[in-house]
């Protein structure tokens, strides 16, 4: 049995949003020397380049801290300080670590976008952090004035209060629409229905992850290094300064 992943569920006017929910119910499905798996869940599994969500499990009188949460061969396991007892469950996910990590996201996703609409370059790879996020571009050599121009760009975004849309498509659908194919090349053919993330015109793009209701929530982009990882990628590094 699969865990039902909450904060994927698609957003029909619910109350909160699924990315926003904090808490949950849940029952213990199986369990592992210092692991439990449950039969739905609203912690993150770390991939994709953002961070495992923590925060704790409460049964009865007794809590449990969720240390890290993993996705192993598909299946979301949650590690725990100690085993909870019983199998009824109740998740308090940390939400100001999370919360970082939806506004790092999001604001990823549109740099990613941007830059692939202005340079051509794609994402090679990325990883977020609470307090500062890398991504890397291919191919790229880009120069002081590329970087203010991406900082501008992504901010002029920002301030413009996009909202992110969220929705369900047919593969074929996002096959024709998408810009970058090689995104699609990263899912299996069997998906047929995808989850698309849409910000304006400067992203629209399948994701599976946690992301903001609107960009104005990222505050500003401040890209603080440039490295070269050679053969024409570049590493843009950056943090965001709260709205
Ligand atoms: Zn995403």
């Amino acid at each position: 049995m699969a865990t039902r992943v909450l904060y994927m569920e698609e957003r029909r006017g619910q109350e909160p949003d699924p990315c926003y929910a904090r808490e949950f119910d849940a029952s213990v499905i199986d369990r592992g020397p210092d692991f439990v798996i449950l039969d739905q869940t609203l912690f993150y599994a770390e991939g994709g380049g953002q961070p495992y969500d923590t925060g704790v499990l409460r049964g009865g009188e007794a809590e449990s801290k969720v240390l890290r949460v993993m996705k192993d061969k598909g299946v979301i396991k949650h590690y725990v300080d100690r085993m909870p007892m019983g199998t009824a469950v109740h998740g308090i996910v940390d939400w100001g670590r999370r919360y970082k990590h939806m506004r790092m996201h999001t604001s990823q996703h549109l740099m990613s976008g941007l830059v692939f609409r202005i340079y051509g370059a794609r994402t090679v790879g990325n990883q977020i952090h609470t307090d500062y996020s890398r991504v890397d571009f291919q191919p790229a050599n880009f120069t002081p004035e590329d970087l203010k121009r991406i900082e501008d760009e992504t901010n002029s975004v920002i301030e413009s209060k996009q909202e992110v849309r969220i929705f369900e498509e047919d593969r074929v659908v996002v096959h024709n629409k998408i810009e970058d194919r090689a995104l699609l090349d990263l899912i299996p053919e069997s998906v047929r229905r995808l989850r698309v993330i849409q910000i304006g015109s400067a992203d629209y793009c399948p994701c599976g992850g946690t992301h903001l209701k609107n960009v104005s929530e990222i505050g500003r982009v401040r890209v603080t290094e440039k490295r070269s990882k050679g053969r024409e990628t570049d590493r843009i590094v950056y943090e965001l300064v709260p709205p």
